[in-house]
């Protein structure tokens, strides 16, 4: 009998990935001994308004290449994959019926903690998954709002980056080696990225 497997699952905007999302994730993985750590970049996020937001396949392919060196890492295309926005009670169940018999832990910093239960259907969620606040620099990480035994608070490495400043950066000509993996530097390079709020050419040939 196979046992139980506890996946953890990373969703993001990803634009671009960046070593706090990844650190976030490999404590959690510690902690939890997770088996995997399934990290899910957004479609159209509902917060952020289209146009704002780099092309889905752009965004899934940095951050197959950020965590294409971790074995317990993977990225999944659900939510790039369905159409509309995304709705993270969407995410879940995609994941729950791709894991039927495992637990599902989904991570989030505290930033986005905050606002959960302003998330579209978030009380479904936490009958889905359990769920993993993790410390970021510059925001409370609290749980007084959620529902009692839902969410387990964890204090990771302070890594005060964020992917607006990554891309600011990027506009203004400024490095992001070190706070972005390397590949994903020369992918941002390669591709054009985030310059001068141009957008860059599709992706298909
Ligand atoms: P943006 O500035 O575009 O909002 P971001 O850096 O906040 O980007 P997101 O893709 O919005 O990155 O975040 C995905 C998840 O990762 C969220 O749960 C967020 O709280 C968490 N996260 C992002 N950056 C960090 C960080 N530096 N430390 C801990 N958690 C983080
Ligand atoms: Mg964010």
């Amino acid at each position: 009998m196979d046992l139980m497997r506890r996946i953890g699952v990373m969703g993001g905007t990803f634009d671009p990935i960046h070593h706090g999302h990844l650190v976030a994730a490999s404590e959690a993985a510690l902690r939890f001994s997770l088996d995997e750590v399934v990290f899910v970049p957004t479609g159209q996020p509902w917060q952020k308004s289209k146009g704002d937001v780099t092309a889905a396949e752009d965004r899934y392919l940095m951050t197959v290449v950020a965590t294409a060196s971790n074995p317990r890492f993977t990225v999944s295309r659900v939510d790039v994959d369905r159409d509309g926005p995304t709705y993270t009670v969407d995410t879940l169940r995609d994941l729950a019926a791709i894991f039927p018999d495992d637990e599902l832990y989904f991570i989030t910093g505290a930033d986005a903690l905050e606002q959960i239960l302003s998330w579209h259907r978030a009380h479904e969620m936490f009958d889905i998954a359990h769920f993993v606040g993790v410390t970021r620099p510059g925001f409370d990480l609290v749980s007084d709002h959620l529902p009692r035994g839902a969410v387990t608070l964890i204090e990771v490495p302070a890594m005060a980056i964020s992917s607006t400043d990554c891309r600011t950066r990027v506009e203004k000509g400024e490095p992001v080696w070190y706070l972005v993996p390397d590949g994903v530097v020369q992918y941002i390079a390669k591709r054009g990225l985030y310059r001068n709020g141009a957008s860059p050419s599709r992706l298909e040939h």
